[in-house]
């Protein structure tokens, strides 16, 4: 997969092309906190920013688009559908809020946020629905283990585009990334940085200043060479700054695989075979 620059993007299974770099903003507030983070980063080149209705700050990430001065049709935007929503006509409503929060007539990607049991099949089929009436470009599962992807594809019309997991050196899940390729469902990270807990480690540490590099922009790297989309969060402009400068190295295969070595199978997120939320 080709990686040039911020603005970059690779093609999804149905030929929709999204950033393989954006910006996060779980716990980002609503308000000038998250206008200024969005504002920066999409004066920064980001293209891609990824919120959810949980989040509650479609509102703040819609006025930042809005007066970023940068054409909607030239930004990616992620929603994501909470699980107290879902099922087929709750879903409808909650995409209807989030576009109405975000001021736009459409997503580029919306997910469903967790893997509700009982539930996600008929959220699927809502997805379907706003797929087919081209109310979102793209849409996807997040949270979604290898049995759930399994359950949902015995029964659906498109297959999801994307899936966004947990995902960074204490936790590869490789047999699930080895599955989603197989089906063509694009891998996307969330706490790609381990929320902070992955500048405490010795060997990536050695590793970035190796190539005088941050233990961050190693990991953003990281992803991308791997060929997983990712969306670190930071509401500091330096940060998303630095989070972005990530074009003038590579690493060696030899550095991947040490990475590699790190995986503990450990989480810092909640697990999706249980969740109580
Ligand atoms: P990250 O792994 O992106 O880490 C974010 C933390 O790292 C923040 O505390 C941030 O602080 C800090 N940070 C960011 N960049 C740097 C840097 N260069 N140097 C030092 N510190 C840095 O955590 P998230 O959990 O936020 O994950 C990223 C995004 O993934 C979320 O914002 C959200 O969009 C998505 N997500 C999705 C989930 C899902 O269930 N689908 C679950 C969790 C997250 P500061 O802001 O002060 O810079």
């Amino acid at each position: 997969m080709r990686i040039t620059d911020i603005k970059g993007r690779w093609q999804l299974a149905t030929g929709v092309e999204m950033p393989y770099l954006g910006l996060g903003v779980w716990q980002t507030k609503n308000g000038e906190e998250v206008v200024h983070a969005v504002k920066w980063a999409i004066e920064l080149g980001y293209r891609h920013i990824d919120t959810a209705a949980i989040y509650q700050n479609e509102i703040g990430v819609g006025r930042g688009i809005n007066e970023s001065g940068v054409d909607r049709s030239d930004i990616f935007i992620t929603s994501k559908v909470w699980n107290s929503d879902q099922g087929y006509d709750s879903t409808l409503k909650a995409f209807d809020s989030s576009l109405k929060k975000l001021g736009t007539d459409y997503l580029d990607l919306y997910l469903i946020h967790w893997p509700v049991a009982g539930k996600y099949r008929d959220t699927w089929k809502a997805l379907e629905y706003l797929y087919k009436e081209k109310r979102v470009k793209a849409i996807g599962v997040s949270n979604f283990l290898k049995h759930h992807l399994e359950d949902l594809l015995s029964d659906v019309d498109i297959v999801p585009m994307v899936n966004q997991l947990e995902f960074h050196p204490y936790l590869l899940q490789q047999q699930l990334q080895d599955f989603c390729k197989s089906h063509q469902i694009q891998y996307e990270a969330w706490s790609p940085l381990m929320q902070g807990k992955a500048f405490d480690i010795e060997e990536l540490q050695r590793i970035a200043q190796a190539y005088d590099k941050s233990v961050a922009q190693l990991l953003i790297r990281w992803n991308l060479q791997k060929g997983v989309i990712t969306i670190p969060k930071s509401s500091n402009r330096d940060r998303i700054a630095q989070n972005a400068d990530v074009f003038d190295f590579m690493i060696s295969d030899e550095d991947m695989k040490r990475i590699d070595a790190l995986d503990r199978n450990e989480r810092v997120g909640p697990d999706p075979d249980n969740f109580d939320f």
